[in-house]
């Protein structure tokens, strides 16, 4: 057995326990960063990057099959597994360099290996130990599946979905949340039929009503279809087809079916609990400052509760690596933290559903606007229909951003800092947007609740 000492020990090189890597080297504590497969973990590998590559593939597609709408002449001859395959890991090749660079240059010390938790802030790694004076656990998520439905053949996770060689001529996706509507956007664009199955009563339910509803009017147009509110039963497969049942006996029938009912934090038989680390429902179990109850061992990214979120790992591992150097970062609630699905057209959020905002201060302390994407010329030149939905409390600041369209998640920053500085409408409004730009809805939507439209009524 070798002992190596370090200030702190990072198990897990996702987007959460990296960005804390790099964070505590800037700030002078020596790293060490233990990694069972590869730094960059499921956002870079299977997650983030390559699924929005895939998407951008699948927006080339589109243009070209709507071309002639703007006076260019180009035929879509058909969509190249191997060369979207080649693109989509040239892009994630390239990330992974740089990031192994950066790594390599803030002199962290990266250790290849599966770890285990100890009782005494150490983590082994076969007959090494790693003991650090403060321990990071940042060992992520994988695709849950449900009782009965077993993974293999024709039943894909995200990953196998993006590690097919073949564009499936029919496809089954169980769950409308972000990964679900993300597939089936990539699916239509590349000519297949699709057909998501969600039991609860909207795709993307997490976000605003308006949003959802928007999302499920552009599917129905292009193709895609979706059952709502009904929930699966069974799946059985064969050689050719994969079959599903839904509790009112409805069937489904495709050449795959992706399992694409959430994510669960990777937390089981890693020493965990035996170190007294408390867990809740395999989450750890964090206060908000993202200690775990044992003292000099944090948490952060997806094995914390919350928004499951590469952006919230970085922003909680950057956190955690200043309080542990003994600065003092703001914590940011995951109500502050934007949210985007990449999927054609894209839904955006940050900050509260109108909704919510009623159910909390009551339909007359909250004010929504709606401003359609059908009065921006940017959003015509480009094709895209949607929405910019703005809710503020009355007089007062501004609680939830929600944007509907192709490119609008570009847009969102803004509404984070609105949401985040508790702007007023009145504050922004002033600040006229550049013409012609998408972000013009959003200043439209500023103005009016100003109570100064400029394009609308
Ligand atoms: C298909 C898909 C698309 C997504 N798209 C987006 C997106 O567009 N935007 C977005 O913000 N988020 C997206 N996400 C979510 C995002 O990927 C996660 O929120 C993010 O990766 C979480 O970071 P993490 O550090 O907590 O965990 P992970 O990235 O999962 O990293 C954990 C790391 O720990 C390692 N590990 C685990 N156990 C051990 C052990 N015992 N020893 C050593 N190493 C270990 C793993 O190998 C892994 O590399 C997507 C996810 C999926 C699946």
């Amino acid at each position: 057995m070798t002992t190596h000492t370090f200030d702190i020990v990072v198990l897990g090189g996702g987007s959460g326990g990296y960005a804390a890597a790099l964070r505590a080297s800037e700030l002078g504590k020596s790293v060490a960063l233990i990694e069972k497969d590869k730094v960059g973990g499921t956002c870079l590998h299977r997650g983030c990057i390559p699924t929005k590559a895939l998407l951008h593939a699948a927006e080339v597609a589109e243009h070209v099959r709507g071309a002639a709408h703007v006076g260019i002449s180009a035929t879509l001859e058909g969509i190249d597994p191997a060369g979207v395959r080649a693109y989509r890991e040239g892009i994630v090749a390239k990330k992974y360099k740089g990031l192994e660079g950066l790594v390599k240059a803030r002199g962290i010390t990266t250790v290849a290996g599966m770890g285990r938790l100890n009782a005494d802030r150490s983590v082994s790694v076969g007959d090494d130990v790693y003991v650090g004076t403060d321990v990071i656990l940042a060992t992520g998520s994988y695709s849950r599946t449900l009782p009965g439905l077993e993974i293999g053949g024709r039943i894909l996770t995200s990953e196998q979905a993006l590690a097919l060689d073949v564009i499936p001529e029919r496809v089954l996706i169980l769950g409308g949340g972000v990964i679900g509507v993300e597939f089936a956007s990539v699916w239509r664009s590349f000519g297949a039929e699709v057909a998501i199955i969600e039991a609860l009563p909207h795709l993307v339910p997490n976000e605003d009503i308006a949003m959802s509803k928007g999302l499920e009017r552009a599917f129905r147009r292009r193709g895609i279809q979706y059952s709502l509110g009904i929930r699966f039963q069974t799946a059985t497969q064969d050689d050719a087809s994969v079959t599903v049942t839904l509790e009112d006996g409805k069937e489904f029938s495709a050449d795959y079916l992706l399992v694409a009912v959430g994510r669960g934090p990777v937390t089981s038989d890693l020493g965990f609990e035996e170190a007294g680390v408390a867990l809740d429902r395999g989450f750890v179990t964090v206060d908000q400052d993202l200690r775990t109850g044992v003292p000099g061992v944090w948490a952060v990214g997806d094995i914390t509760p919350g928004l499951q979120l590469a952006h919230r790992g970085f922003q909680q591992g950057i956190a955690v690596a200043e309080r542990i150097a003994g600065l003092s970062p703001t914590n940011i609630p995951d109500i502050q933290i934007p949210k985007v699905t990449y999927s054609s057209p894209e839904v955006a959020s940050v900050g509260v559903t109108e909704e919510a905002a009623v159910a909390e201060h009551g339909a007359d302390a909250v004010v929504a606007y709606e401003y359609n994407l059908a009065g921006n010329g940017k959003s015509e030149i480009i094709g895209t229909g949607g929405l910019v939905k703005v809710v503020r409390l009355k007089d007062g600041p501004v609680i939830g951003v929600h944007l509907l369209g192709d490119r609008v998640g570009e847009l969102i920053t803004e509404g984070q800092l609105a949401v985040a500085w508790e702007a007023h409408p009145e504050d922004i409004a002033p600040l006229i947007h550049a013409h012609p730009t998408q972000s013009e809805a959003l200043g439209e939507a500023f103005l009016a609740l100003a109570g100064k439209p400029l394009h609308a009524l």
